[in-house]
Formats: C-alpha cells, sequence, structure tokens
C-alpha cells in the first residue's frame, strides 16, 4: 500500500459535473478556475434547509463574482460587506443596502459615512474608539460587538485574535452604544473558517449567553441577534462532517441556552457556499529533481501562492488534486512558477503524484471556488491576475 491517497474525483463531485467542468476547460490556456453556479446554488439551498430559521449573509471576500452575487440575492442571501469597494460590487447588481450588514471591525469614518448615507443599518464593532465613530456617523444604527472565540486551533484557517474583544469588554460596548444612541442589537463571533470541530460553537453560544443575560439582568438591554460567523466547511483532504451534522449539533446548543424562542440568528458563509464548486486547473511546466539521488521530485505548476492558493500558507488548507495519469504515486514538493521560494505550496505534507505524470500534464485543485481569485496578486512577476469562468 502506498503512504499517498490516490484521489477519487467522485468523493468531490458527481461525475457529471466534473466531466462537464474538465471539457469546459479542455481548450483553455491554464490557470483558471471553472466555477459551476449549480452546486452554489444547491450549497445555499443546503444551507437554508438545514438552518430554516437564519438569515444568511454570504462573505463577499469569498468571491465577489457578479455571477455569484447575483444568484445568492436572487435566492433571497443578505450580504456580508468588508468594504465600501465590496458594497459597490453588490449595488451595482441591485442589491439592496437593507441586506447588507457592514461586518468589517476596521472601518474608516469616511466609510461609516458612506455607508450610513446608502441606507446600511447594520454595523459590527470591537472596540470603544470605532463605536463612538459609528455613534456620530451612523446615528441611531444597530450594532452588534464581535467578541474573541477560543478553539481555533481546530479551523484549518484561524480568523480570530485580530477581530473580536473579551467578553467583559463587549458587555461595556453594548451599554455604551446604547448611551450613544445606537441600537445594541446582538453579538457575533467566527469560530475560525473551515472550523472542523463543532464544539467551537458550542463554547461560543455559551459566552453569548452571558453577555444576553447580564445586558438584561443589569441594564434592560434585551439584544436581539446572534451572528454565528462563518467556518462551515469545504471538501478538502482532511475530512470534515456534514453540514447537517453542524446543523443539528449548533441547533441543540442554541436551543439549550436560549429555548424555543429564539433571537435572529444570521449565519456568515464564505467557504462552504463556494469551494465546493470550484475546479482550478493548472499545468505543470517543469519535473526536476535536487541531485540524482534525491528521492523526491518537484513538480512546478504555472499557479502558486501569488496566483490564488495563498491558503497554502503554512500548508493549511490542502487542496485535493487530481490529474489523469495512473501511475504509481510518488512523493513530490509541489511548487508555483515564480521566482519567489515562499512560491511553494507543498513540501512538508506527503502529496504523492503519478510517477508518469509529464510536463504539460493539466493539474486539477479540486474545491477551489472560495478564496482563489481574490486572493490572486495583480502582477508579481508579471503573472496576470487567476481567471475565471462560471457554468
Ligand atoms: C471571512 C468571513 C466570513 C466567512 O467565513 P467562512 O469561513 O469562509 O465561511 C464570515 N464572517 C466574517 C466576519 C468574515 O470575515
Amino acid at each position: 500500500m502506498s503512504q499517498f491517497q490516490a484521489i477519487d474525483v467522485n468523493e468531490y463531485y458527481d461525475v457529471n459535473t466534473f466531466e462537464r467542468i474538465k471539457s469546459f476547460a479542455q481548450d483553455k490556456p491554464t490557470p483558471f478556475v471553472v466555477i459551476d453556479t449549480q452546486i452554489i446554488a444547491k450549497q445555499y439551498d443546503d444551507m437554508v434547509i438545514n438552518f430554516p430559521y437564519a438569515n444568511i449573509y454570504y462573505a463577499v471576500k469569498a468571491n465577489p463574482a457578479p455571477e455569484v452575487l447575483s444568484l445568492l440575492w436572487d435566492k433571497g442571501a443578505c450580504f456580508d460587506i468588508a468594504s465600501i469597494y465590496e458594497l459597490d460590487m453588490v449595488t451595482n447588481l441591485g442589491v439592496t443596502t437593507d441586506r447588507v450588514s457592514y461586518g468589517n471591525t476596521i472601518k474608516k469614518r469616511k466609510d461609516v459615512r458612506a455607508f450610513f448615507e446608502r441606507g446600511v443599518r447594520m454595523f459590527a464593532s470591537d472596540s470603544e474608539a470605532d463605536l463612538r465613530m459609528l455613534a456620530e456617523e451612523a446615528p441611531g444604527a444597530r450594532v452588534y460587538v464581535r467578541i474573541l472565540t477560543e478553539g481555533t486551533h481546530t479551523a484549518d484557517w484561524p480568523l480570530s485574535r485580530k477581530f473580536g474583544c473579551q467578553n467583559e469588554m463587549a458587555y461595556e460596548l453594548l451599554v455604551l452604544a446604547k448611551e450613544l444612541g445606537l441600537v445594541p442589537y446582538g453579538i457575533s463571533f467566527h469560530v475560525g473558517s473551515q472550523q472542523r470541530d463543532i464544539g467551537a460553537w458550542d463554547s461560543a453560544i455559551g459566552k453569548v449567553k452571558g453577555i444576553f443575560e447580564r445586558l438584561n439582568d443589569e441594564h434592560g438591554i434585551k439584544l436581539q441577534m446572534i451572528n454565528l460567523g462563518g467556518g462551515f466547511p469545504a471538501n478538502y483532504l482532511d475530512k470534515t462532517n456534514e453540514l447537517a451534522m453542524y446543523a443539528a449539533e449548533i441547533t441543540h446548543f442554541l436551543k439549550e441556552d436560549f429555548g424555543d424562542d429564539l433571537p435572529e440568528i444570521i449565519l456568515e458563509p464564505g467557504r462552504s457556499l463556494l469551494s465546493n464548486a470550484g475546479v482550478l486547473v493548472s499545468e505543470v511546466v517543469l519535473i526536476s529533481k535536487k541531485s540524482h539521488t534525491a528521492l523526491e521530485r518537484w513538480v512546478f505548476t504555472d499557479v502558486g501562492k501569488f496566483s490564488g492558493l495563498i491558503e497554502t500558507m503554512d500548508e493549511a488548507i490542502k487542496f485535493p488534486i487530481y490529474t489523469e495519469r495512473q501511475g504509481e504515486l510518488d512523493k513530490c514538493v509541489i511548487a508555483g512558477p515564480t521566482c519567489d521560494s515562499a512560491d511553494i505550496m507543498y513540501e512538508h505534507y506527503s502529496y504523492g503524484l503519478p510517477t508518469d505524470l509529464a510536463i504539460g500534464d493539466r493539474m486539477y485543485w479540486l474545491t477551489a471556488g472560495a478564496y482563489t481569485t481574490t486572493y490572486s496578486a495583480v502582477c508579481f512577476n508579471g503573472f496576470p491576475p487567476l481567471k475565471d469562468y462560471y457554468l
């Protein structure tokens, strides 16, 4: 038995879908990502079925293509927006600002003013300076405070530490929000992206309950909303539970802490809606060894850390890689095409690629629909940004 895992595409896409993507990709110059919007629609429907009581705010940064935004808008989604540029992207497509939340805790005064003037009434915060600025530029708006979460080490792409504040500060900020004439609306958290441990939501929801109760008991402030963030999984090499399992557990945690009469529940999925819908197609540029006796091959391909695969940083996200060669699998280092030695995707994790893999062959990076186009550099070494197609 080889120590390497051969990728069975059927574990990731149904046969017809992958064939459709592959034949569409056939005559296009690499690299590029192909995204099947039917899969996005299905992922969205699954989210609605599994969390019938929640409002879904799509985290636009995962993939802001008009094809994606329009589809989700037509399906009734709301949008989690992090900048004035993302606001333009959604409103240019006709999205109304009553379905927009400004979810970034780091914002310029002039941007808050613009959001407010354009009708946005829901803002995230996690600091006093930001909150006071919100009170001046967005008077009377609804504010939710983001708390820090623990257990982010079990997320493959942690998002915490930079965002959120300790419980005690969240409590104080919500009291201050009321004093400043804002509406203390709720609490948010993000347990880390690609969070494989469902228990991370349990401890976060427990913290939220504590803050809800103290604000009610000590100040008569009745919070109305919990924003459970994103973090729901996509299918990479490391296995996760099904969304239905996450939903069952999270619903159970919520009912345990808040009873049947839940506050408004918001979800902000990004990765879980988009990733499974995309295949990134690249080509092998060079295969080499560092000496005659070296045990591993270096496989250089025309996509890399700077053209969409930054989430391979520290080998955090392990994309399943499929090729059409059938040979035995052998250890490879997989690297990108630029003149930067950081541009190595996988060196420590044992990726096996077929021994008969040849220069010019295509590599299919599965589950690549999220955080690839947006993370791609503009022109490093002259390589253009990652191209994207939507089926
Ligand atoms: C990036 C982000 C998300 C999306 O997280 P995923 O793990 O991709 O689902 C949600 N909320 C906020 C505030 C974010 O910054």
